[in-house]
């Protein structure tokens, strides 16, 4: 049996890893992103994700949303462009065009709904060659994706909290917070993932079953949409990152670490909105240049 790698994430380590952005780039230096996500039901969850992807250093980013659902999207972010795919009740019908898309990394699943179209969406996302984020109800379907993931070359990042994983396994979530470790790295290893296990004390596990813990974040967190904004920090950081795992680690702590900023000055733990994280990234980052 392997000894076992589990570290904690500090922030000297997120200062000696984070990116520098080169004074001779341009915006595709820092990759094109695509966001996937929405339903007539949940149009805030991908309007988060896609807000943090930018806030976070993403050069382009696309959003491909259910056709219905992007009018309302668009009023909110000037800066993206828009793939508006094909919609079944106000639900992603199953089409979605990647070739034209053209991007380097994907986040799929935030607010897309847990239908036969949204799958047929996520099996085509996974057969693209770049780094895959896979996230809320993108890992609702989890069995029917098991084969085509273990065939993928590029990066696949899966973040689920511990009710997700607990689905995902077909345990109880008592099951996963009894060894959250263990299941974990028995996950990341055995499906070749880089497993994203969200919490207090989020562990980020390798495909080579290394695991780092985070050290920031706080109760505040404890609030829909929070995962989402995640979502975001993460794509736009594996497009600026050399290491896929430097990229997961660093932003799960920006993440932490923007909620811990909102409740040392002004905010009360209840109070603070995934919104407010969002906003609140510019400052963290400030902090770590
Ligand atoms: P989700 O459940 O998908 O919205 O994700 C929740 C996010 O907030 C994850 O990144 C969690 O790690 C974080 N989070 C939730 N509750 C807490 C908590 N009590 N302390 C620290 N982080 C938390
Ligand atoms: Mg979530």
């Amino acid at each position: 049996k392997n000894a076992e790698f589990r570290r904690l994430w500090s922030e000297a380590a997120v200062a000696r890893t984070m990116p520098v952005r080169k004074r001779s780039s341009h915006k595709g230096t820092y990759g094109k992103g695509l966001v996937i996500g929405g339903s007539r039901n949940m149009t805030g969850a991908v309007i988060m994700t896609a807000k943090a992807a930018l806030r976070s250093g993403t050069g382009l980013l696309t959003m491909a949303v259910p056709n219905d659902v992007y009018p309302v999207v668009a009023t909110h972010i000037p800066e993206v462009m828009y793939h508006p795919c094909s919609s079944l009740n106000g639900c992603f019908a199953g089409e979605i065009d990647l070739i034209t898309l053209d991007v380097d990394a994907i986040a799929a699943g935030p607010g897309m709904g847990r239908t036969m179209g949204a799958k047929s969406v996520i099996q085509k996302v996974l057969c693209q060659d770049v780094p895959v984020v896979l996230d809320a109800d993108a890992l609702y379907f989890w069995n029917d994706y098991v084969s085509i993931i273990r065939d993928r070359t590029e990066a696949t990042i899966l973040t689920p909290h511990s009710g997700e994983m607990a689905r995902m396994l077909g345990v109880s979530i008592d099951d996963v917070e009894r060894d959250r470790f263990g299941i974990a790295k028995q996950f990341a290893m055995g499906n070749g993932v880089y497993l994203v296990l969200k919490g207090p004390y989020t562990i980020v596990t390798t495909p080579d079953g290394k695991q780092y813990v985070n050290t920031s974040g706080n109760p505040a967190l404890a609030k829909g949409g929070s995962g989402d904004v995640l979502t975001g920090i993460i794509l736009a950081f594996i497009m600026q990152h050399d290491n896929i795992q430097e990229a997961i680690c660093n932003a799960v702590f920006v993440h932490g670490k923007a909620a811990d900023a909102l409740v040392e000055k002004e905010h009360s733990p209840m109070d603070v909105l995934a919104t407010d994280v969002i906003e609140a990234i510019p400052q963290t980052l400030f902090s770590l240049y």
